[in-house]
């Protein structure tokens, strides 16, 4: 379904965006980048936001100026009572967050998963704790809020509890929720042996309501419940309804269709765009582009490839997942490797891809080079350093990177799906509009054929300034989303009603 754009300034709304991980606090992905920019820039239309999150390790002993708020709170999970603590602190010049603490659940190094990349074993337990303190957190506050936008399986259950257990509850009874799934492949599921904990009534164990081939799905709870859904780009939105797309939930977002909406993520252009970038060792412009360059040396010599600054270099980063297109990308390294290009990657993830980009970067030193980290600031040095970026994904929600990639002049390659099919226009030499290079075909060929058209124009000077310029003057701000999301609320607050 398409939105119109609301200009209207929207007072005395107030909203909970609940999400389990949100920047500067805690990242695995885009759900942070999310979660920590949009506040603002609802808050800038006149509409009261809070967030909450999980009080994790790495906030406590991070250097966050985080303070008690001295309310506290229990309730039983399962045959465990748990207490709670919120604790606060501000998130940008706006807005605050508040962290649910817990340490028992979430003083540990990882979000979700452990060292060795495995599920917490009581993430259940973990999601419902933080799930219901987010209900606790209007009580307690006395926040009377109209939206809770909730964001994946993490914060799923929370329409579940309104739309069950607190129906008839003269505080929750009004409140509407919104759902955003950032990747559907994410669903939160458990066994069925675990139901107890959830505290839902026994007829939500259902095909109609959170039952998944047998188990619990918490990803599903917030589909079945929530008065509205969205997902990050319009093309993903319509993707997930079909079988290829749908990881089993087709059916359900089918039925929800009409509920259901595509809104693509902002960019926060203070944090990401090679004016403003503080991790950059030159800053530049649309206007000036001299800085690129000394960006793209410096990486060269991080990185230790001894190419020409001259040829172009290539660039990764991302999750080490099979939804990125590795396996295409692995193929057509051997390609890549005859190109007189450079090629650079950023990332964490499966072992196997650990190993077989290892591999790689040992034979070739000279022009290949692998990080397996997640480094925040690299990851602005590369989009500075770089001049094309890939992202082969075989599905892709919105994707930040390309986003990204564009105000820096690092012209994106695509595979044409989801949010990269909205945001990538292929480059046309007749008209010389476009921004990138886009293909459909989810295979190795496909993919070389794209790198070795963007490496033809990358020689020819005066059509890859135009690329260039083309993307570096294009607005993807959250301006035009945080305006979308306000009418999200309201649509979401009159289906409720
Ligand atoms: P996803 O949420 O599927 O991982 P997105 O493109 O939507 O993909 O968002 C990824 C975000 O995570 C971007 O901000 C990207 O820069 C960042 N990121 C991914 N991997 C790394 C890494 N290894 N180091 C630093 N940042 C990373």
């Amino acid at each position: 379904m398409k939105q119109k754009v609301s200009t209207k300034k929207k007072s005395n709304m107030k909203i909970i965006i609940a999400a389990s991980e949100v920047v500067p606090f805690a990242k695995t992905g885009g759900l942070a980048d999310v979660a920590g920019a949009l506040p603002a820039f609802i808050e800038e239309e006149g509409v009261e936001c809070v967030v909450i999150m999980p009080f994790y390790k790495m906030i406590k002993n991070g250097n966050f100026k985080v303070k008690k708020t001295g309310k506290s709170f229990d309730f039983k999970v399962g045959n465990h009572k748990l207490t709670g603590e919120f604790m606060e602190a501000s998130l940008g010049k706006k807005n605050k967050i508040y962290f649910v603490k817990n340490d028992k659940l979430f003083d540990r190094d990882g979000l979700y998963v452990d060292e060795k990349g495995k599920d917490f074993k009581d993430n259940l337990e973990r999601f419902v704790f933080y799930s219901r303190a987010v209900l606790e957190f209007m009580k307690l506050f006395n926040f009377k809020a109209d939206v809770i936008h909730c964001n994946d399986w993490q914060s799923g259950l929370i329409p579940a509890y309104l739309k069950n257990n607190l129906k008839y509850d003269p505080l929750y009874k009004d409140v509407a929720t919104v759902f955003t799934i950032h990747n559907l492949a994410y669903q939160g599921v458990f066994g069925h042996q675990e139901f107890n904990k959830t505290g839902l009534p026994k007829d939500v164990f259902s095909m109609y309501g959170i039952e998944f081939y047998g188990d619990i799905n918490l990803l599903k709870a917030g589909l079945v419940y929530a008065d509205v859904l969205n997902t990050v780009s319009e093309k993903y939105a319509k993707e997930i309804q079909t079988q290829e797309y749908g990881c089993g939930l087709n059916g359900v977002l089918s039925y929800r269709k009409n509920d259901l909406y595509g809104i693509l993520n902002g960019v926060d252009y203070s944090i990401w765009s090679p004016e403003n970038d503080t991790y950059l060792p030159k800053k530049y412009s649309l206007r000036n582009l001299a800085g690129k360059m000394d960006c793209k040396k410096k990486l060269l010599k991080e990185y230790g490839l001894k190419i020409s600054p001259e040829k172009p270099l290539l660039g990764v980063i991302s999750r080490l997942a099979d939804q990125k297109g590795f396996d295409i990308l692995l193929d057509a390294m051997e390609i890549i490797v005859e190109l007189d290009v450079g090629f650079i990657l950023l990332g964490t993830g499966d072992p196997i891809y650990h190993k077989r980009f290892t591999e790689i970067a040992k034979m070739y030193p000279e022009c290949i080079g692998v990080r397996l980290a997640f480094n925040n600031a690299l990851a602005h040095q590369i989009e500075a350093g770089c001049d094309m970026f890939l992202m082969p994904s075989q599905y892709e929600p919105c994707g930040l990177n390309q986003i990204y990639s564009l105000k820096y002049g690092n012209v994106p390659i695509v595979r044409a799906t989801g949010g990269l099919d909205d945001t990538i226009v292929n480059f046309s030499r007749k008209t010389e509009k476009g921004n990138g290079f886009k293909f459909e075909k989810y295979s190795p060929v496909s993919l070389t054929a794209k790198i070795l058209e963007a490496v033809n124009l990358y020689s020819e000077k005066k059509l890859w300034k135009k690329i260039v310029q083309n993307g570096m003057k294009q607005d993807f701000s959250w301006h035009v989303s945080a305006k979308k999301y306000i009418n999200l609320y309201e649509t979401a607050i009159s289906k409720k009603k």
